[in-house]
């Protein structure tokens, strides 16, 4: 059977993206078209045409002119830098970044978590079957992050500092393409599936603890404060437990 081009099977997320994506993205223009892809880096692109017209459209002298081009360099300067100032932001995705690359050495994520010893094995083969029965299969498929933001496979955001590589437009998105296949989408599970973890985490971060599965998906799809996704504030928030518990012992 052959799927018309327009109807993607990412309607889901488009219909999800719709009521997050308005707020303090630059790049939220490029992505309500579902057939455009937007292209790797296009904040600072986006910002200079905004300008460009202010100061070509006035006939103006040179001097004119000058100030005019002046004046928008400081203004695109100062957006900038009020972008910027999500550095907390940042410095989470950093660490998360540094840490996904760290903990392929443990290809279980469960026994990593659990700090447990055995024979290296797949998240997939552990004995806790955390990571192989029906809901983290549901979890796996089910996750819908605004379209454009998050590789669907390995939950990496495409910008920095993962910098995901993207499927080209009219490509069929495929694992092909993740450097660190499960590691962030089976650790978001995990953290819920140990629910004193859980627990830690989200009085950690002052939100109430999700009861559900359902509750849970739609914090970690969702950015926070229009900061990060509520997934990267999770997992970071699970590194601080983890490295504070490190010191203590
Ligand atoms: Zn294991
Ligand atoms: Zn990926």
């Amino acid at each position: 059977m052959v799927v018309p081009d327009n109807s993607g099977n990412e309607s889901g997320e488009n219909s999800l993206a719709m009521p997050v994506s308005h707020q303090l993205d630059p790049n939220d223009g490029k992505t309500a078209n579902p057939d455009v892809q937007e292209p790797p880096d296009c904040a600072p692109t986006q910002l200079e045409a905004g300008f460009i017209p202010a100061s070509t459209l006035l006939p103006s002298t040179q001097s004119h002119t000058q100030s005019l081009s002046r004046h928008s360099t400081l203004s695109a300067t100062s957006l900038l830098s009020s972008f910027s100032s999500e550095d907390g932001e940042d410095i989470k995705l950093d660490r998360i970044l540094s840490m996904v690359q760290d903990v392929t050495t443990e290809p279980c994520r469960i026994c990593w978590v659990d700090k447990t010893r055995t024979h290296p094995h797949p998240s997939f083969r552990c004995v806790t079957g955390l990571c192989s029965g029906a809901e983290w299969k549901s979890f796996k498929k089910d996750l819908r992050f605004p379209r454009g933001k998050v590789c669907f496979f390995c939950m990496a955001p495409y910008g920095p500092p993962f910098n995901h590589e993207q499927p080209l437009p009219g490509e069929q998105r495929s694992p092909n393409h993740c450097d660190y296949p499960d590691v962030l989408k089976e650790l978001a599970y995990i953290l819920y599936a140990r629910r004193p973890l859980r627990e830690q985490i989200f009085a950690r971060l002052g939100v109430a603890t999700p009861s559900t599965l359902e509750v849970y998906k739609k914090y970690i799809a969702k950015r926070q404060n229009g900061g990060i996704f509520g997934a990267y504030n999770v997992i970071h928030a699970y590194l601080e437990v983890r490295e504070e518990e490190a010191l203590l012992q």
